[in-house]
């Protein structure tokens, strides 16, 4: 019987396998080397949505949607409703015919979204520009967060169910489900490596090879603008950025580096590139009329995580050790309900097969694809 376990990440991923295995009775501690959300977690964006047009990523999403809504009504954690658009432009006919064919993939499993013309997106959203807009489509069951927040919350409701949180301890694998701590090595019945970009090292250390890159992001938050509350969150498929509004302006991100970082070693601050052509972008998708944003207030970079078959690695690696990881950018999104599965497959449940991480020899070389791509 798995009775205690070790969470090695204070990630959204960590914090809620943390807080579902001590719901369920498990003796939990969770390991994190800086504080809660000191990484990704603390660098994302906050979007969060449902718009998947696979089975178990739509269903994931779905109950991801509905745990962020449990959370919110429950705790100080808020969750700003706000529709989700994601749009190609004209002479962009390969994303917008895409797009055109993942809607009724998406409606068929449930999904609240629908496509439209740019004569319903501009009367809808009159703050976006939409003259040469081919297609567009919108979620409706979407919403923006405070990554940091909710792993916040999360970790403060682990906590009064039992868990305990070691922030500013960094741990080690070793043989077997142990964890090598500044105290000495302690054995666990299971251990969860949910180490986000860091994954992939500590696991090597330990002998266990996984196929997880870490590649670079960058986002930026303007100044206050006017348009910010009347936009939705939008991903322009075609110039491939995204946006959401916050703290009265527009937190603007793309920046991708496909390449693999060492998550030890990399700059943190975003490039002088990404700051202009993301303004440029930004201001190009925003109504003639609207007033644009004059200045950048703040930005940053961030890891996430790719895997060959861009669908994450969720389960048990090696006998009583599990691991969580590889997200593509949407990890923030998924962690209410891939948290919860982990923590399940951990006490017994099934897992998602899919997402086995055995199916791969952890050798394969691979191209990183940014999550959000529409293709
Ligand atoms: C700029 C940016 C924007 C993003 N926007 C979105 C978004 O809008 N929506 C979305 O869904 N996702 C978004 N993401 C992706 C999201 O941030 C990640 O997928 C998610 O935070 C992953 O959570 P995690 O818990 O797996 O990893 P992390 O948050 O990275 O947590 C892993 C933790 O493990 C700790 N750790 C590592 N090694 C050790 C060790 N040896 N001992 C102890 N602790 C250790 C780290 O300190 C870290 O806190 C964005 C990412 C970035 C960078």
């Amino acid at each position: 019987m798995t009775d205690s376990v070790a969470v090695v990440g204070g990630g959204a991923v960590g914090v809620t396998a943390a807080r579902a295995l001590a719901d369920r009775g498990a003796d939990v501690t969770l390991f994190e080397r800086g504080a809660i959300a000191a990484a990704s977690t603390g660098r994302a964006a906050g979007i969060c949505y449902d718009a998947f047009a696979g089975r178990i990523d739509a269903a994931v999403a779905a109950r991801a949607m509905a745990h962020f809504r449990d959370l919110a009504a429950e705790t100080r954690f808020s969750l700003v409703e706000r529709p989700y658009v994601w749009l190609a432009r004209e002479g962009d006919e390969a994303r917008a015919e895409a797009i055109r064919e993942q809607v009724p993939r998406m409606r068929e499993r449930g999904r609240a979204v629908e496509l439209l013309d740019p004569v319903a997106l501009a009367a809808e959203f009159p703050a976006l520009r939409t003259d040469d807009v081919a297609v567009a489509a919108v979620a409706r069951d979407a919403g923006c967060a405070d990554p940091a927040e909710y792993a916040a919350a999360v970790a403060e409701r682990a906590r009064e169910a039992g868990a305990t949180i070691r922030t500013e301890t960094e741990v080690a694998l070793t043989d077997g489900p142990a964890v090598v701590t500044p105290d000495g090595t302690v054995e666990f019945d299971a251990v969860l490596v949910a180490a986000g970009a860091h994954t992939r090292p500590l696991l090597a250390e330990a002998g266990v090879a996984v196929p997880i890159k870490a590649y670079r992001v960058q986002a930026l938050v303007t100044e206050p603008i006017p348009a910010s509350e009347r936009v939705p969150t939008l991903y322009d498929a075609t110039e491939q950025f995204y946006w959401r509004a916050r703290d009265g302006g527009l937190l603007v991100g793309d920046g991708v580096e496909k390449r693999d970082f060492d998550p030890e070693d990399w700059d943190r601050t975003a490039d002088e590139a990404f700051l202009d052509s993301a303004v440029e972008r930004a201001d190009a998708a925003l109504a003639t009329g609207e007033p644009r944003p004059a200045a950048v207030e703040r930005s940053w970079a961030g890891l996430c995580t790719a895997t060959p078959d861009r669908d994450p690695l969720l389960g048990e690696i090696e006998p009583d050790r599990f691991v969580a990881a590889g997200w593509h950018g949407h990890g923030f999104m998924r962690a209410p309900a891939l948290g919860r599965t982990i923590a399940g497959e951990i006490l017994g449940d099934d897992g998602i097969e899919e997402f086995d991480p055995t199916r791969f020899d952890g050798d394969e070389q691979f191209p990183v694809v940014e999550g959000m791509t529409v293709e």
